[in-house]
């Protein structure tokens, strides 16, 4: 861009602030010094792109820009973003400081504003693959394309600890427990990279700040009535976690706690997260957040006030900026809001331009505009898709499907439609059916994978289907919406159009698969014993193939369901404690025992690690079932990776496995077997105990729902010694 050379020339000329050679704390004492008031406020203000012109933020020092949901330049594709940017960023460079603009978007899985980017599942999926690592690449790939149209900063991830599956926005959950979303905070490294400023390094976002998912009956916006001590058990961890890897900026909730609205808590944002967590990032209102604070309609002199004294420092107002500025002016004349807390907002945010690099590089780096939907993002998300597949019924093993021969009828209104799998936050901020975006849809991922060796018919209503295909796999759940719009208050179950096409593939006779395109738990307990096979697919993204990828078995399934399944709507919320019996537990998920691409199950995270025993033998015993008929033995196994090895075939229940080494970790398998030979499926518990050990030294039993019953009858159990009796 050439300003290399002039940065060095007014550092010389005594800019210090221009000289990348000098601590960034340097450099931000030194630009703050040379502000006027209304240059600081300037940098406090976030207006949105289609409500300002390039004269407006060299005239209002503009801070920063965004594009809301959906809003784009024209065409919709990645270059013109960078244009776009570019265009806005010299506009800011040609103040008498020149202070870039930072520029945020909400990339909340992939560029999804971006026709044409690599769109990845939405974070509930994300949470259902229990792999922070994979989801780390996820967010390197998203700040790849970000970077690729000039975007510094990104209003993700959403850390929200979704706790009522009323909510619109409870796909944005990577899920219902605190641990797993703040697992996932590793998607922040990734953004971001190591540090601000590397090579295509974009500013993370934790939001909302905090409760966002508590409210009461699942409001979006609305109140979350918890003690301190509860709000501080379910909803802060992911934030905490989120800061200990040093993301640059929090977003504010809507919501409100205990009935006040969290833009205006000064104690939850300056007290606890900017005191006790030790946030030193720039602390960002949501889309006029700030005007609820008064409660009365618009932006008023007390909203700017409340929410500048609570510790907001940036304040999203995409249309009244003007009135923001003229306000906030006012407040700090006439000594309301201390002119230091509004130094300290301004050195917030001149320290993440800093930091990002933007006085050095403020222009697109174009080298990253052809990742913008590229083959190695589109494999990622692939990947990404068949990891969050969660397999919650498999009656008779009609999963995996042959790939070869036969017919295969695929049908469901959400089959082939690369806007519905896609879900809201998708080109629009709504998102919607239809062809919004290149990808492939998960009815073209079924055809990809068979290929010519089987006949894949489709139909969206079912019409057509009957009894000589030898499986019909339907496609149904839920279309787009996005925040309040999605807001559930009654029924929670499929619709009527998709009912029909399922009651027309029932009587055809055939297996039913079921794959649910969702964002959360639906009500589907009263269909559920129809169907033979139940995949819950969230909502997948541009990479439908990755479903057929499981389907078909190339990848065996490993998700985990990241929210608990409800029984019926009436449980929610399920989490409130009162045992209520869930359709499927939280962290239920089968598998193919017996697919050739089969692997040792992964280990749900916190579970103890297997630290061997050291005893020299173990008894598992397991309950038997009314289901078992036919069954003439067991066969225990040892599971090592891939290989199995039969170590016990009782006839009753109940085995004792001896020459166990001392510090080796085991994991036991357990089949049931008919007179043929053969390991009979069913489905069903398998409730598996043990008595460990020589001298009682006590072996501990862990095993997952979803490593039995899937491919076969089975539990596994991995046997370590607790050092305990
Ligand atoms: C949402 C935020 C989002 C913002 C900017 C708001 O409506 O609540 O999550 O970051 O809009 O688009």
């Amino acid at each position: 861009s050439g300003t290399g050379t002039g940065a060095a020339l007014r550092a010389a000329a005594g800019e210090p602030y221009r000289d990348p050679s000098l601590p960034v704390a340097t450099r931000v004492a030194d630009l703050l010094s040379r502000m006027t008031l209304d240059e600081k406020i300037g940098q406090m203000t976030q207006a949105e792109r289609g409500s300002v012109t390039a004269a407006d933020i060299t005239a209002y020092r503009l801070g920063s820009l965004l594009s809301g949901g959906g809003s784009a330049p024209s065409p919709n594709n990645a270059a013109s973003w960078a244009d776009m940017y570019d265009g806005f960023q010299r506009a800011a460079l040609a103040t008498p400081l020149g202070v870039p603009l930072v520029y945020g978007v909400d990339a909340v899985h992939g560029h999804n504003n971006v026709v044409g980017a690599t769109i990845f599942p939405h974070n509930i999926g994300l949470g259902a693959t229990r792999d922070p690592e994979l989801v780390r690449q996820i967010g390197r790939a998203v700040a790849e394309e970000v970077s690729g149209t000039g975007v510094d900063w990104n209003f993700a991830p959403c850390v929200c600890v979704a706790r009522d599956d009323r909510w619109g926005r409870t796909y944005e959950s990577f899920g219902e427990l605190p641990e797993l979303p703040s697992s996932m905070t590793t998607i922040v490294t990734g953004l971001q990279g190591p540090e601000l400023g590397g090579p295509a390094s974009v500013m993370a976002t934790a939001k909302h700040y905090v409760g966002d998912g508590g409210t009461i009956g699942g409001d979006d916006q609305g109140d979350t009535r918890l003690t301190e001590a509860e709000l501080r058990a379910i909803h802060l961890p992911p934030f905490k976690a989120a800061v200990e890897r040093g993301v640059g900026s929090v977003m504010v909730s809507f919501s409100s706690w205990n009935g006040v609205k969290t833009h205006g808590d000064r104690y939850l944002i300056t007290s606890v997260l900017k005191g006790e967590l030790g946030f030193t990032g720039i602390v960002v209102s949501d889309w006029n957040g700030v005007d609820q604070i008064d409660g009365a309609q618009g932006l008023s002199a007390t909203d700017v006030r409340t929410a500048v004294n609570a510790g907001v420092d940036m304040v999203m107002e995409p249309q009244a900026w003007k009135q923001f500025i003229t306000l906030l002016r006012a407040e700090v004349q006439a000594g309301r809001v201390a002119t230091s807390r509004v130094d300290d907002a301004v050195r917030r945010v001149l320290t993440k331009k800093f930091e990002l690099g933007l006085f050095e590089k403020p222009l697109t780096d174009r080298s990253y505009t052809s990742t913008v939907g590229g083959a190695a993002h589109r494999a990622l998300a692939r990947q990404a898709v068949a990891k969050s597949q969660v397999l919650l019924k498999n009656s008779g093993n009609v999963l995996p499907l042959a790939a070869s021969g036969g017919k295969i009828f695929v049908a469901g209104r959400s089959a082939d439609d690369i806007g519905i799998q896609s879900g809201g936050w998708t080109v629009s901020w709504q998102g919607s059916p239809g062809n919004i975006t290149p990808g492939t849809t998960i009815l073209q991922g079924i055809r990809d994978t068979v290929g010519s060796a089987a006949t894949v018919t489709y139909s969206r209503d079912g019409s057509g289907v009957d009894g000589s295909y030898r499986a019909a796999i339907a496609v149904v759940g839920e279309t787009p919406y996005a925040e309040g719009q999605g807001d559930r208050t009654g029924s929670m179950g499929l619709d009527a159009t998709d009912l029909r096409t399922l009651d027309t593939l029932r009587q055809a006779g055939v297996p039913l698969v079921v794959v649910l395109v969702s964002g959360r738990p639906l009500d589907i307990a009263a269909q559920l014993p129809g169907w033979d096979a139940l995949v819950a697919s969230w909502l997948p993204g541009t990479e439908g193939r990755g479903v057929a990828d499981v389907l078909f078995g190339a990848v065996k399934p490993t998700g985990k369901l990241p929210m608990t399944w409800m029984g019926d709507v009436s449980q929610q919320p399920i989490n409130d404690g009162d045992g209520k019996t869930p359709l499927f537990p939280y962290g239920h998920g089968l598998t193919y025992r017996d697919s050739p691409a089969d692997t040792a199950p992964p280990s749900a995270p916190g579970a103890p690690a297997a630290s061997g025993v050291t005893s020299s033998q173990v008894t598992l015993s397991w309950a038997a079932s009314s289901d078992d008929v036919g069954v003439t033995a067991y066969d225990v196994v040892r599971v090592q990776g891939t290989t199995e090895t039969t170590v016990a075939t009782p006839a009753t229940p109940s085995a004792t496995v001896t020459g166990l080494s001392a510090g080796t970790a085991y994991t036991f398998a357990v089949y049931a077997r008919d007179a043929a030979g053969n390991r009979s499926p069913r489905s069903g518990t398998v409730n598996v105990t043990t008595s460990g050990g020589n001298g009682g030294s006590g072996c501990r039993v862990t095993y997952a729902a979803g490593d039995w019953g899937g491919g076969g009858f089975g539990a596994t159990v991995t046997v370590a010694n607790t050092g305990t009796s």
